[in-house]
């Protein structure tokens, strides 16, 4: 099985056992085509739930260096219409974020009822780069997975639909892309020797993912792995996963929209009566 989506706690995962090919049954051409009409049904179930505000969609991209997340917000997000969505990324914290909580500067971009929000990395860092890099001792940073379950379930209670991904690459892939940064004069803006220099704590981060994976995973927030060397088909799993997200709440949206569509329809027609 090549994408594994996890919405239990407990379950470990061993990073270097995950394909990051695409599944070989998917062909190229055919995913073309449903890709393009996965765009076009997200588009539809966004209008949909942009009415009737009752629930919210928070995408969470997670990967390492070059994994691809850029290129997701592209590809995938930008099928949705921008009216109802914020991306917010999210790098090294500021002097300010630094000296409050960790959800602090995370809980301010979380999307209201009827918007999509999508998170270019987020919260994980916390606890990924934070222990990668020893920046705040151990018993603080493994308190966070705790503080992540309630935060995300406190989200999901609000109506919010959260879905996170890891977009997996191997290290072959990650190192060509890197080399072709500094080849391609539009993609070398995007070189920084820090992205070298995690390469070297590779393992460490494969380690720190899979400790979240089996740490914050649950119902109301399943993480889905995503073999993503090939960018068509990261696309796809991911517009596939959302649009399978969001399809059961089609017909609660569809009704909310009727009540509220009957209920204005009713008001208009007794101001007319008065006039
Ligand atoms: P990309 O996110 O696509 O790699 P970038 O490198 O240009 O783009 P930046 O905004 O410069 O992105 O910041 C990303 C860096 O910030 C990453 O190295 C990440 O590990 C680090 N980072 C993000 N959140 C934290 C955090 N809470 N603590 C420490 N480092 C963090």
């Amino acid at each position: 099985m090549s994408v594994i989506t996890l919405a239990k706690q407990g379950k470990k995962v061993v990073l270097d056992k995950l394909a990051t090919s695409p599944d070989k049954k998917v062909k190229r051409e055919s995913a073309k085509e449903e890709f393009e009409a996965l765009g076009a049904e997200l588009f539809d179930l966004q209008d949909l739930q942009w009415g009737a505000r009752l629930n919210s969609v928070l995408i969470v991209l997670q990967g390492r260096d070059t994994a691809g997340k850029d290129g997701t917000i592209k590809h995938v997000v930008g099928d949705l219409n921008p009216r109802g969505v914020a991306v917010t990324s999210f790098g090294v914290p500021t002097a300010e974020e630094n000296e409050h909580d960790f959800l602090w500067r995370v809980h301010k971009h979380t999307p209201r009822l009827g918007e999509f929000a999508i998170f270019n990395r987020s919260h994980y860092e916390d606890v990924l780069a934070v222990r990668v890099h020893k920046l705040a001792p151990k018993p603080l940073w493994k308190a966070r997975y705790g503080h992540i379950r309630d935060f995300e379930e406190m989200l999901a209670e609000h109506g919010c639909i959260v879905l996170k991904f890891f977009l997996h690459i191997s290290r072959e892939e990650q190192e060509q892309r890197l080399l072709d940064r500094e080849k391609e004069p539009r993609k070398a803006w995007k070189i920084s020797a820090g992205d070298w220099d995690d390469r070297r704590h590779w393992g460490d981060y494969s380690q720190a993912y899979q400790d979240v994976f089996e740490q914050t995973s649950t119902p109301w927030a399943p993480w889905t792995l995503v073999p993503s060397d090939a960018k068509w088909y990261r696309n796809l799993v991911v517009a596939r996963r959302v649009a399978e997200a969001l399809r059961p709440y089609r017909k609660a949206w569809q009704e909310r929209l009727d009540e509220v569509g009957t209920r204005k329809k009713a008001e208009l027609k007794s101001w007319r009566k008065k006039r």
